[in-house]
């Protein structure tokens, strides 16, 4: 077995923490740090969110907390969780414990005081890596370690039962596999994933959006969407996905590195991109993987056909920056040069109102509505000029029009 310690770092010192594990008898091992926490904190890895796991009752971790006046929540004590508040953050602690029985998507659990059966129920080997919070201790009972350093994402036990008992598993494989995965993957686990694709559609649309979107936030799913698309996974539950759309992702993701924005690649934009082309079929993958409004109407926006003939900068003026940019990386409208200067630019103001019109001798009227759209329009035209030059353009339209009437 590789021994290790888990690295000194920053967030181990989080204000409050060490005082609650000591409270929570880390000395004598009746808690440790597990999960996330202990996976990335071996990798060097920025840690955030903060797991415990503890061989008190949750009604034990509830009154030892709020005796030491630290704020503690509730949040899932029916599965054994409670969450620590320290400093305005998270610190979510759960009492050992094994499944007793699950239908492939909720368990049954009980406790434990067993630290072997507690890691035996977690998904994956790197996932069930457990380290004294003072001392950083590790303890590995699945040959975590191991395939932590081989990046080897492997399920503890045999695949085909651990999905079975819950199929929310299958996608979570894949999200680590791109997280921290060597290729081509343990095939073992890439083939139970497979033959169980249609366990996914017992599993609520919601859960199933969640998990895509984290995996599409990742720095590179690419490979992933491929191993995916290939075997089959998206067909029972999400059959607009295939090949041609993870080719369509790949572009998007070159596009991205070119353009080198600042704003963070969005996940709902990549699965916009894995998606048919098509305004419709976006929409109703947003209703059905039921994404919030936002999302929903981002994943519209970025398919919809874009304004023909339009510069880089009227097309932001005209559908907002973030949706013509979407549209750029989509490859559905040119890209701008200079990405990151589109970004940038402040969407400006037109500066006439119907009263610069009237004042320049047009009676108010329907017309003027009218005619403000002609000179916006040839503002737009002429690259946004400055307050003179439109003025000089409305009163160009005007006396235009007022010939015009003269003449009729
Ligand atoms: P992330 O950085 O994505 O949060 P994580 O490892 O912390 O990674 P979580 O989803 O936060 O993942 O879950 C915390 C831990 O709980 C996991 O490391 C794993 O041990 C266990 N776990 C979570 N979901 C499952 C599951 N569906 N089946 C088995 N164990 C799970
Ligand atoms: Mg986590």
């Amino acid at each position: 077995m590789t021994m290790a310690n888990l690295p000194d770092a920053p967030w181990r010192h989080r204000p409050g923490l060490e005082a609650l594990c000591r409270l929570l008898g880390a000395e004598e091992s009746a808690v440790r740090l597990v999960g996330g926490a202990v996976r990335d904190g071996l990798l060097g890895l920025d840690v955030n969110d903060i797991d415990l796991a503890t061989r008190w009752a949750p009604q034990e971790v509830m009154d030892k907390l709020s005796a030491a006046r630290i704020k503690v929540v509730p949040t899932g004590i029916a599965h054994g969780t409670v969450t620590a508040v320290l400093d305005h953050r998270p610190v979510e602690i759960t009492t050992l414990r094994c499944d007793v029985s699950t239908d492939g998507r909720r368990a049954t659990i009980a406790y434990t005081d067993d630290w072997r059966e507690d890691a035996a129920r977690r998904d994956f080997t790197i996932n069930a890596l457990y380290a004294n919070p003072l001392s950083g201790e590790i303890h590995d009972y699945f040959g975590g370690l191991d395939d932590l350093a081989g990046k080897r994402v492997r399920f503890i036990g045999d695949p085909e039962q651990r999905i079975a008992e819950d199929h929310l598993r299958i996608l979570r494989y894949f999200r680590f596999l791109a997280r921290f995965g060597a290729f081509p993957p343990d095939t073992a686990a890439y083939e139970a994933c497979k033959s169980n694709a249609n366990s996914l559609m017992a599993l609520s649309r919601e859960r199933i959006a969640d998990e895509l979107v984290k995996l599409l936030a990742l720095p590179d799913p690419s490979p992933v969407l491929h191993l995916m698309a290939e075997g089959g996974i998206f067909a029972p539950v999400l059959p607009e996905i295939d090949t041609a759309g993870v080719q369509r992702l790949d572009a998007l993701l070159q596009r991205e590195r070119a353009a080198r924005l600042v704003r963070p690649p969005s996940p709902i934009l990549r699965l916009a991109a894995l998606l048919p082309p098509d305004q419709t079929t976006g929409e109703q993958v947003a209703a059905r993987l039921k994404l919030s409004n936002k999302a929903r109407k981002r994943i519209a926006a970025a398919l919809a056909p874009p304004p023909l003939h339009d510069h880089p900068r009227e097309l932001a003026y005209r559908l907002g920056t973030e949706t013509a940019l979407d549209q750029m990386l989509l490859g559905a409208a040119p890209m701008a040069e200079d990405m990151a200067a589109l970004e940038s630019w402040e969407l400006p103001e037109f500066p006439i109102g119907g009263r610069d019109i009237i004042a320049l001798g047009l009676p108010a009227g329907p017309n003027i509505a009218h005619l403000l759209k002609v000179v916006r329009e040839q503002w737009i035209a002429e690259g946004f000029t400055g307050p003179e030059r439109a003025h000089a353009i409305a009163e160009i339209q005007v006396a235009k029009l007022l010939r015009e009437r003269q003449n009729s």
